[in-house]
């Protein structure tokens, strides 16, 4: 199984995003080598399973998050609430108004478990992600009221081509997996998330 990803989609111009949507990628761009190292993953995976028979599933996930992520990991989640916990101020890049929908890590793992299990025919491409979608500025807001932080919101530049926005179509998964979806809301995974961090900072 290739753990694609929805950078395949890049900064997409089609809202939400379905699998049978080619995407809008810079190919030589700074994110060029996620984007389209991921694309090309895609096409190795289906190249090995036209020429040498290779039973192959792809899987396409959206961002996602939970315990035991590194404190130094960058993204967005835990950025935010290792720098709320520790009353730092909390790094906006861009306006904020940048969209992401965000999955809880253990409807990830159900979804990969049911399509390893999945028909054999049934190769993907498959979107795996939460539909539900938010601001930067809405989950800053939200990390820091579950925290109770003093933490202050700063604005920094941009990165270059960064998705303004980003919401999976979940309809073929639901179709092909036996009704998968996720089921850990931001609320309540934010809560556990938070509940790991604040475990390893003591
Ligand atoms: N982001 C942010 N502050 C941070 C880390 C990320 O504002 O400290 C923004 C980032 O610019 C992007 C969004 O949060 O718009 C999600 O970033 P992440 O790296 O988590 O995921 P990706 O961009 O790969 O979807």
């Amino acid at each position: 199984m290739q753990a694609s990803t929805s950078e395949v989609y890049g900064d997409p111009i089609v809202h939400p995003q379905k699998e049978d949507y080619w995407g809008n990628v810079n190919p030589i761009g700074l994110r060029s080598c996620y984007d389209e190292g991921k694309r090309c993953a895609e096409t190795l995976f289906m190249d090995y399973h036209h020429q040498n028979k290779v039973a192959i599933k792809i899987i396409r996930i959206f961002n996602t998050y939970g315990p035991n992520m590194n404190v130094n990991d960058g993204r967005v989640v835990s950025n935010f609430i290792v720098q709320a916990l520790k009353g730092e101020n909390i790094t906006m890049y861009g306006d904020g108004f940048q969209t992401r929908s965000f999955q809880y890590v253990d409807d990830l793992v159900e979804g990969m478990v049911r399509m390893m299990n999945s028909d054999p025919q049934f190769l993907g491409p498959v979107n795996l992600g939460n539909p539900n979608e938010f601001s930067m500025l809405e989950l800053a807001k939200t990390i820091i009221d579950l925290t109770g932080s003093v933490s202050k919101i700063i604005f920094m530049p941009l990165p270059k081509d960064d998705p303004k926005q980003r919401q999976p179509n979940i309809e073929l998964a639901k179709e092909k997996l036996n009704g998968w979806e996720p089921k850990v809301q931001l609320k309540e995974g934010l809560e556990k998330t938070i509940a790991y961090f604040e475990g390893i900072l003591k």
